[in-house]
C-alpha cells in the first residue's frame, strides 16, 4: 500500500487505520465463515450480533441512559432535517442559525410548519455563535448545531430546553456529552464514526410516544421498534461503526478522545496565534473555536495557493477552506493523529518564515 497521507478532509474523512483494516478483513471474510459481513442477511444471526454489539458499545461509550433509543438510520444528516419536524413539530419549533447546516435544518423545517429562527450570526459570516437569545418553553423543541463544520465554531456549553435537538455530525464522539440533557442527538457517520451512509440517532423514548403519526420509514418510533431494521439497513456501514466504537474504547473512550483532541487543537491554534498575524483564525470568539474544524486565512490568495501546494506535496491533503470562508480548513477529527497536526504546524511555521 502507498504511504498513507494525513487527510484533513471535512468529510468523508480520515478513519483510523485499525478500523479500516479490521473492516476490510470482515468485508472479505466475517469471522472465518467464508462470507463477508456485507453479504449476509440483515435478519440473520451474524448481522444481529453486529448491530446488537454496536448498540451496546455505543451506549457504554456515550453513557446513554436507558430512557433513550439508539438508532442507525440512512439518508444522511440532511434527511434528519426533515424527519425532526415531521415527527415533532406540532405548534412551533425554534432554531438557532449558527452556520450553513443549521440554516438548512431551519429552512427545511419550514415546509412542515412554524419553524422559527430565533438567532443568527449570518451577518458576521458565522464567525461566532449567535448570542443574546433565549428559547421559549412552549416551543416543541429547540434545534442547535453543536459544531459548525464550515465556519469552525462549536458550542462550549449546551443550552437548556425540555426538548433540545442537536446536529452533532462534525463532532460526535469527540468529547463526552451529557446525553440526558438532549431530546435527540443526530450525526452523519462520515466524520468521526465511519463511512457515509449511516446516521446515528440517540432519542429520548418519551418523545417517540408523543410523536406525530407519519409513514413508517419517516417515523423514529417505527425504526426504534424494528431495532433499526425496518428495511435493509446500511449493514457494512454499521459494521464499521462497531469497529470504530471498539477503537474509541482503546483510546480511553470519549474523555480520552477529548484529551487528545484538545492537545491537537491547542497546538494548531497556538501556531496560528503565535504567527505574528501571518495566519489569522476566522473565528472571532476564541472560546467558541472548534476542536474539529480549524479555520484560518493567510495574507492573500497567492500565498494560500502556494501553501496548499506545499502541503499537498508533503502529504498533508484536503486543507482548502470552504468557498464562503476561504483560506484553510484543517479538519482534525478523532482519527487524525497528533503527528499529523505536528507535521502541519511545522510546515506552517517554516512557510511563514520563508514568506512572511
Ligand atoms: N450537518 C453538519 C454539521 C454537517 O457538517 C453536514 C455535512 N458536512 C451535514 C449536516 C449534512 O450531512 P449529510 O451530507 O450526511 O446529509
Amino acid at each position: 500500500m502507498a504511504q498513507r497521507v494525513y487527510n484533513f478532509s471535512p468529510g468523508p474523512a480520515m478513519m483510523p487505520q485499525d478500523v479500516l483494516e479490521a473492516s476490510a478483513r470482515a468485508l472479505v471474510d466475517f469471522q472465518g465463515k467464508g462470507v463477508g459481513i456485507a453479504e449476509v442477511s440483515h435478519r440473520g444471526k451474524e448481522f444481529d450480533a453486529v448491530r446488537e454489539e454496536a448498540e451496546q458499545r455505543c451506549r457504554s461509550l456515550f453513557a446513554i441512559p436507558a430512557a433513550y433509543e439508539v438508532l442507525f438510520l440512512q439518508g444522511g444528516a440532511t434527511q434528519q432535517f426533515d424527519l425532526i419536524p415531521m415527527n415533532f413539530l406540532k405548534g412551533y419549533a425554534e432554531y438557532v442559525d449558527s452556520g450553513q447546516w443549521a440554516a438548512k435544518a431551519a429552512s427545511t423545517a419550514k415546509a412542515y410548519g412554524d419553524a422559527r429562527v430565533i438567532a443568527t450570526s449570518k451577518a458576521d459570516n458565522y464567525s461566532h455563535l449567535p448570542a443574546g437569545w433565549a428559547a421559549t418553553a412552549a416551543a416543541d423543541y429547540l434545534h442547535i448545531c453543536t459544531n459548525n463544520t464550515i465556519f469552525g465554531t462549536r458550542c462550549p456549553t449546551f443550552p437548556e430546553h425540555h426538548t433540545l435537538i442537536a446536529d452533532m455530525s462534525s463532532e460526535i464522539a469527540s468529547r463526552p456529552i451529557p446525553v440526558g440533557r438532549f431530546g435527540l442527538i443526530y450525526a452523519g457517520a462520515q466524520k468521526n464514526l465511519g463511512p457515509s451512509g449511516v446516521v446515528l440517532v440517540i432519542v429520548r423514548k418519551e418523545l417517540l410516544a408523543k410523536a406525530k403519526k407519519v409513514s413508517p420509514i419517516f417515523s423514529y418510533a417505527e425504526h426504534a421498534s424494528a431495532q433499526s431494521c425496518l428495511n435493509t439497513p446500511p449493514t457494512f456501514g454499521i459494521y464499521v461503526l462497531l469497529e470504530t466504537f471498539r477503537w474509541l474504547e482503546k483510546q480511553g473512550g470519549l474523555s480520552g478522545m477529548e484529551k487528545l483532541n484538545t492537545t491537537k487543537a491547542e497546538l494548531l491554534y497556538g501556531a496560528i496565534d503565535g504567527s505574528g498575524g501571518f495566519y489569522k483564525g476566522t473565528v472571532t470568539s476564541t472560546a467558541e473555536r472548534s476542536h474539529m474544524n480549524v479555520t484560518y486565512v493567510l495574507p492573500n490568495e497567492d500565498l494560500t495557493t502556494a501553501f496548499l501546494k506545499e502541503a499537498d506535496a508533503a502529504g498533508l491533503v484536503a486543507l482548502k477552506g470552504y468557498r464562503s470562508v476561504g483560506g484553510i480548513r484543517a479538519s482534525i477529527y478523532n482519527a487524525m493523529p497528533l503527528a499529523g497536526v505536528q507535521k502541519l504546524v511545522a510546515l506552517m511555521q517554516d512557510f511563514a518564515r520563508r514568506k512572511g
